[in-house]
């Protein structure tokens, strides 16, 4: 707790030093933030709160203090996919993915046929306003679903502005922080909704109606190296097609996943990562077993994204690229029986 508030004390200085006059502002907005969040995290940790399933399954003492997540078990939809429960699709009913050209980052909408909209990231804070207003031409009212992947800034940057912008049903994060402005602000956006940040992690599953199945399959663990492998990757399947959304995940990930038996196969497979190389192994890849892949990725980007390595192992597995710094946004289609890129 006193580390706690030396961190805030230390962190606000530090930040009115760089801040300079100009951004003064800015910077009284970091320390009040910093607040905010050892605020909601305190309670939890001091358990001066009462008691919830969320606070019983939190971990004091370990490195990541999330935000008094709700509580993802029990007995709720928000559970492994039940057997046999896949009942087939509507014959109109047409499930749309699209991964939207936000530059180097990530964001997908998903439009399930009954109307619900599921949006996986947002890109960076700059993207924002264009995620926003692409998701209006999408004629998006309500985002049922938000996940925010992983706190990176390309993934959860622009997540506050679309979580001011739109009727937001529930909000999925990994049960990792970051200390970044964009972090902070998903954070003050979600609570300024009066929402509560669900936990995503594998065995958890979205409670989605007309027999559509969204599971987690990532993360496993709760202490990873890399923030990337924290990444929240969702399988969902609709009739006989299927899609992975895989974030940033790295190979650390992609070994559990194969290892934990859950559904991996998929007709769409959005490229971990960016197509970084240390990402989309080999053995990943025959799991997944793909027709198509899409890499959301910026044009020049500094990363060297997507590598050819991964461009080589996606071409050798047969599978189809689309890139959206060439093709722009990229929208999958589903009727249940298979999938159409438009
Ligand atoms: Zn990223």
């Amino acid at each position: 707790m006193i580390t706690a508030l030396l961190l805030t004390v230390s962190t606000g200085w530090l930040a009115l030093r760089r801040a300079g006059k100009k951004a003064g502002r800015k910077a009284i907005y970091t320390i009040l933030a910093f607040i905010l969040f050892l605020v909601t995290a305190c309670g939890n940790l001091t358990g001066k709160q009462p008691p919830t399933p969320a606070d019983q399954s939190y971990q004091p003492g370990a490195q990541t203090a999330f935000p008094a997540p709700e509580a993802a078990s029990g007995p709720s939809p928000s559970q492994e996919n039940p057997p046999g429960s896949s009942t087939p699709p509507a014959e109109s009913g047409k499930l749309r993915v699209h991964y939207l050209d936000v530059g180097q980052g990530d964001a997908i909408l998903v439009q399930l046929p009954d109307g619900k909209n599921i949006l996986i990231d947002s890109g960076t804070g700059e993207a924002g306003p264009g995620v926003v207003r692409e998701l209006k031409q999408y004629s998006v009212k309500k985002l049922d679903y938000v996940i925010g992947t992983h706190p990176h800034e390309d993934h959860i940057g622009g997540l506050d502005l679309v979580i001011n912008s739109f009727q937001v049903g529930k909000v999925y994060l990994p049960r990792v922080t970051h200390n970044t402005d964009a972090y902070m602000d998903l954070l003050l956006a979600i609570k300024n909704k009066g929402l509560k940040a669900t936990e995503a992690k594998a065995g958890v599953a979205l409670p989605l109606d007309m027999g559509i199945q969204a599971l987690f399959v990532s993360p496993a663990k709760s202490n990873y190296e890399d923030l990337n492998d924290y990444s929240a990757v969702l399988h969902l399947t609709y009739g006989q097609t299927a899609f992975l959304f895989t974030g940033d995940a790295g190979t650390t990930a992609e070994e559990e996943m194969l290892a934990s038996g859950r559904p991996l196969k998929a007709d769409v497979l959005k490229v971990a990562h960016h197509g970084s190389r240390y990402a989309t192994s080999t053995a990943f890849l025959k799991a997944v077993a793909p027709r198509y892949a899409v890499i959301s990725v910026g044009k020049g980007n500094d990363y060297g994204h997507p590598h050819v390595q991964t461009l080589q192992r996606l071409q050798k597995a047969g599978v189809k690229i689309y890139r959206t710094d060439r093709d722009g946004t990229i929208t999958a289609v589903s009727d249940g029986r298979k999938v159409t890129i438009q």
